[in-house]
Formats: C-alpha cells, structure tokens, sequence
C-alpha cells in the first residue's frame, strides 16, 4: 500500500478500506469501546490489512502515505461502530511521531512496529500529582549511575500504564538549575523491577488510568530521549503531537455520538435544531483546522502554538456532543445495557470532560492561544499564600 500516492489512488484507498471496515473485519469487532483482548485483535486486523501507521514512514513500520488519506481513514471509519484501539493512541500518534521528529532513529526503528503491530503498548509518564498543567515542576527524580540512569518519585494519570510495555516519562536530572532546564525524557520499560503500577477508576467505569510508583527503577543511556537536559523542549514537541492528535482524533465528534435516527425523530418533534447545526458546523471548522495542521507538519513544518486551537476545537465540540446526545437518548446518558450501542453513547458521553483535560486543560490551551497566536499579555502566576499576583 505503501506506493500510492494520487487522487486515483487516494479512490482506490477508500473502495479497499471499504471492504476492510464493512466486509473483512467481524462483527465481534464491531460496536463496543475499551475492551483490552478486542482492541488487540483489531490492531492485528488493522495491520493484516495494511492499514497501520498510514502516514508513519515506511522504515518505522508505516505506510508512508499522506494526511489525506488519514482523513479518508477517519471519514470511512466514523460510518461503522468499531471496536476503539485506543490504547494505541498515546503511542503511535503521539510517543512514535515525537521520537520521529525528535530524531530518535534507532528507538523509532526498534518500537516502531512494535507498536504499530500492537506488540507493544506506550504510555506517557508526564502529570504527577503536584505537576499536571505546570508541568516544568515535576519532582520525579533521575539520578546518574553507571550505564544509566537511577529514578525515584510518583506519576499519576498514567493512560493505560497498566498494560504498557514502555513509557515516555519526563524526570528532573538537575535540581541546581532552572527548573526548565533540569529535565530529562527517558523511554523506559514498564516492567522494570522498581515501577509499580496502580490502576485507578474513572466514571466511564473502566481503569483506563493509573499511577505510577517508581522506587530505584533502571533506565539505561540509550534510552534517554532528545539528550540530557532538554526535557522541556521534547515535552513540548511531545505535548503538540498529543493536541494535533487530539484534534484529528474526533474526524466525527458531532455525528459518532449522536444517535440519528433518534434525533431526526425529536427534531420533526420541535427538538433543538439551532444546537444541532451549530455543533455540525463547529465540527466542520474543527475539521478543517486539524486538517490543515496536519497538512504543515507533514510538510516538515515544526508544530507551534495552532495545535491547541485545534485541540480546543475539538474538545469543545466533544463536550457539546456529549451533551446532545445525553439529551436525544436514552436516560440522559445515565444508564445502559452491557453490551448494547447504549454503552457505546454512554461511554462517548461520560468520556467528553476527560478528554477535555488529558493533553493539557482547556485553560491551558487558551493561555497558549491569547499568549502565543493573539500576543496577549502573559498570565499573571498566582503562588500559593501570595494572592496579590
Ligand atoms: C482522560 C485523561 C487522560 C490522561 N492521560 C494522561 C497520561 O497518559 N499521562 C499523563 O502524564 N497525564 C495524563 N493525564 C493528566 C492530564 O494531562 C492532567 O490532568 C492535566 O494536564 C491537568 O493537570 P492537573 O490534573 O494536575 O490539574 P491542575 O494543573 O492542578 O489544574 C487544575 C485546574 O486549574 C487550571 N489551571 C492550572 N494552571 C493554570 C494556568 N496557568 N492558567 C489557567 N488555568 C490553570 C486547570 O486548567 C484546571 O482547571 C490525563 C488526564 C485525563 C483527564
């Protein structure tokens, strides 16, 4: 697949995904989000078919394909209920694309198509609990020692920790600098003896997170990431790729959510017409920013600031949909059968505030847009015990 690259091939592209997503893939992998064992198999499928990694270069794994057909990917994907790998997401969308620009070709080439294969799952190791949107204050520390690195501290809010085979994870290795200047990325095994992992439960009633203890953990020299030292500009390389990938990941925010016929039912009825088209409209702009931030980052144009406009975008549109559909369904969201179309909605519904806050708040994507794109003055620092700013 990795040859196409016009418009004809681009219709080519869609008949096969057609087939793939309405034909090859079984009905077990239809319907229902966040099982493990079923997340795995159509990651199998998906890679079976050739359709894994379709705009990772080809020598990590991928397809080597452009945004457009990633796009084409996500249109025919949002007409079919399916399985939601998105246990993968943080890692090839986010971890993969950020050792790729950040030039890390020999971990790139090693976890690559791990990852794409689903062999192995990748988590990010960034909040802590006193470190989430001020991140430049995390207290996990990296201690040198012979051939690596020794780390001692607390993540929390680990995505899928549980079953991660490695993990992106930001450590102090300085404390005698400036506190952006004493960090350091490590890529490490998950497994390693010292990393203790403790599920947490959320109100979609899955254990999607995690925190994470670490006491003497091991990582060795090669697998520090982006050099020693540069821990704040990998994490904002890292940060843009999870807010473009946040942006591009709801191709259907409005619509996958939202139960059609059930709206086009209460709408004849004199339902909320006005909320609708605007969410759909919205949902349209998002589109477009996403697309065109994509556009510029496979044309080798760093990631700046615009990926929070479309996150924000994004998960604005999420939180409305959400709220749509709890209003055109079932029981306001609250209750649904195991199993049934309704868990998918009621996922979809109480899964809108996370995502809102996973990848940086919405605060924090509107600080970066009135400071970065608007030129706005800074916000002001308020510091605990000092509320004069
Ligand atoms: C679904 C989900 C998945 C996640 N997955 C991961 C993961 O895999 N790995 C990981 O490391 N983390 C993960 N997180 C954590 C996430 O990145 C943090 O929750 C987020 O960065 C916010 O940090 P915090 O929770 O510490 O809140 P705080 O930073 O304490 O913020 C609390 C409130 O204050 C506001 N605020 C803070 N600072 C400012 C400011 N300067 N200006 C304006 N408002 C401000 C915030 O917007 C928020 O409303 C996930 C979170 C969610 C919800």
């Amino acid at each position: 697949m990795s040859d196409m690259t016009g418009p004809a091939d681009l219709e080519i592209f869609q008949e096969r995904l057609r087939t793939f997503i309405f034909d090859t893939i079984p009905a077990a992998l239809a319907g229902v989000v966040g099982e493990v064992p079923r997340g795995l198999a159509f990651r199998g499928a998906l890679h079976g078919a050739g359709l894994a990694g379709l705009t990772v270069p080809t020598r990590f794994g991928g397809q080597g394909l452009g945004p457009e057909f990633e796009q084409a990917y996500a249109q025919v994907a949002a007409n079919r209920a399916m399985v939601d790998d998105k246990m993968f997401f943080l890692g090839i969308n986010v971890i993969l694309q950020s050792l790729i620009d950040l030039e890390e070709t020999a971990l790139a080439t090693e976890f690559g198509p791990r990852m794409l294969r689903g062999d192995t799952i990748a988590c990010q190791l960034f909040s802590e609990p006193e470190a989430g949107s001020d991140l430049a204050s995390v207290r996990t520390k990296a201690v040198r020692t012979e051939g690596g690195w020794i780390l001692d501290g607390q993540k929390v809010w680990t995505s899928y920790g549980h079953i991660a085979g490695i993990g992106l994870l930001l450590a102090r290795t300085d404390p005698t600098v400036a506190k952006h200047r004493g960090l350091t990325m490590f890529l490490i095994d998950m497994d390693a003896d010292g990393v203790e992992v403790r599920p947490l439960r959320q109100m979609t009633g899955e254990s999607e997170f995690n925190e994470v203890f670490l006491g003497g953990a091991f990582v060795p020299d090669n697998r520090v990431v982006g050099g020693v030292g540069t821990g704040w500009s990998t994490t904002l390389t890292v940060l843009g790729h999870e807010r473009l990938a946040v942006a591009k990941a709801g191709e259907n925010t409005v619509r996958r959510p939202l139960p059609m016929a059930r709206i086009v039912e209460s709408v004849a009825d004199g339902g909320n017409l006005d909320a609708l088209l605007d969410a759909w409209m919205d949902e349209r702009t998002a589109s477009l920013v996403s697309r065109q931030i994509a556009r510029r980052a496979q044309a080798g144009i760093p990631l700046g600031p615009e990926t929070s406009l479309g996150k924000l975008l994004r998960t604005r549109n999420g939180l409305r949909a959400a709220k749509l559909a709890a209003e055109y369904s079932f029981d306001g969201g609250l209750a649904w059968n195991p199993g049934s179309r309704d868990q998918d909605l009621a996922f979809e519904i109480l899964n809108a505030p996370g995502m809102a806050m996973g990848g940086g708040t919405d605060d924090i994507q509107r600080n970066t847009i009135g400071e970065r794109i608007l030129g706005l003055p800074r916000e002001p620092l308020v510091k605990e015990g000092n509320t004069s700013k």
